[in-house]
């Protein structure tokens, strides 16, 4: 057996960017004085205020995580009936919907940009239709162009799951203006991280305002419940530690954009692996380093998967399987294999390759070199 050890312990897809220790303290210090904890505390608000700026956006409402402020945005919409989405996303984005009463009705992806076809969404319009939910998926963003203007003339709404997309830009402006609403998550394994965290944007201060009650079990003042609201809320610890993560947020994506440039470089005459362009006309986070195995490569995506776990490699198949072959999902009529055939395709070729500010160019080598030698 040619059993390839690895000398340097295992690589994970992602590893969590970390500021000093020591610059969170002050943080803490505060926090302890003051004794405010959650409740929309005072680095929540500084938190909202500072990722407006940084991201180029109106409003933001900040949650415990991305998912809670997924399942939030539908009910602030009083979305019902069925939503067209994506098979091709992480299963928060379908289960948002579950949560909510309400039908996902999947429409197949784009086979260059990875995203929700927008030339297949109107043929799964029904009179129950109300929104559609669409991932900017690896932070590529979705053609949103297109999406606004059959919501228009459908009188559908659109929130844009862009847990994927922080920082994300298109022509200058922010991709999270698009469409009704837009979420956030600041999961550990996002690029930019609260431990947990998410947030909605929103394109007004009366929208805000609904999401802010919903995200506090409805309360409007101290006596008057207006809504069945949740607890959504992001603690005082998220809110300062995400206001430190900012301050390193350009040097993390800037050491991103490297690890990218030089995966694509060396895997430039590679065979039968395609690198896919996360960015398009946008700018990218380079938040994945998603790759196509295709037949050329001479060896199955799944056999390639396994040669790097041997070398200790964790890359991840992300996303597969796609959520319409989850057991809650696959009964439903839009799940049928024959309506998804790209994003199956795709779900047996993908593979995300390990990226991350800390990864080291002997580590990245160390991936290279096994993929050319597997
Ligand atoms: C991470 C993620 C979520 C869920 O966010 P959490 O903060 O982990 O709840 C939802 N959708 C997509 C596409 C994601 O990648």
């Amino acid at each position: 057996m040619d059993e390839k050890i690895s000398t340097d312990g295992p690589i994970f897809v992602t590893q969590p960017f970390l500021p000093p220790l020591e610059e969170f303290v002050p943080y803490l210090d505060e926090i302890w004085k003051k004794k405010i904890l959650t409740n929309g505390g005072p680095f929540h608000q500084q938190l909202e205020r500072a990722l407006c700026d940084y991201l180029g956006v109106g409003h933001i409402a900040l949650f415990a995580n991305g998912t809670l402020a997924l399942v939030t945005a539908l009910q602030s919409l009083r979305i019902t009936g069925e939503v067209i989405t994506t098979p091709y996303s992480f299963v928060a984005t379908s289960h948002s919907l579950l949560w909510n009463g309400i039908k996902p009705v999947f429409v197949d992806i784009d086979p260059d940009t990875l995203n929700i076809d927008p030339g297949k969404i109107e043929a799964a319009i029904t009179p129950q239709t109300t929104a559609v939910l669409p991932v900017h998926c690896y932070g590529r963003p979705c053609d949103t162009e297109a999406i606004q203007k059959i919501a228009d003339s459908y009188n559908l709404r659109v929130i844009y799951d862009a847990a994927h997309a922080f920082g994300v830009t298109e022509d200058g402006r922010s991709v999270l203006n698009h469409g009704d609403l837009s979420v956030l998550s600041f999961h550990a394994t996002k690029v930019f991280n609260t431990f947990e965290g998410g947030a909605i944007v929103c394109p007004d201060a009366k929208t805000k305002q609904r999401i802010d009650h919903l995200k506090n079990f409805g309360f409007v003042s101290e006596v008057s419940v207006a809504a069945p609201g949740i607890n959504g809320k992001m603690s005082e610890f998220g809110a300062a530690l995400g206001l430190l993560q900012l301050r390193y947020i350009d040097a993390v994506l800037d050491r991103r954009r490297e690890i990218d440039a030089i995966y694509r470089e060396d895997l430039r005459d590679v065979e039968g692996i395609r690198c896919i362009d996360t960015a398009g006309r946008g700018k990218s986070n380079y938040a994945y380093f998603p790759i196509l195995v295709e037949r050329e490569f001479g060896m199955s995506r799944d056999d390639l998967y396994g040669n790097l776990q041997k070398a200790g490699i964790y890359a991840r198949r992300y996303f597969y399987p796609l959520i319409s072959d989850f057991p809650m999902y696959r009964g439903l009529p839009s799940a049928h294999h024959e309506n998804l055939p790209v994003a199956r395709d795709t779900a047996a070729k993908i593979l995300c390759l390990p990226i991350y500010p800390d990864l080291r160019p002997d580590q990245i080598r160390r991936v290279v070199n096994t993929i050319r030698n597997s």
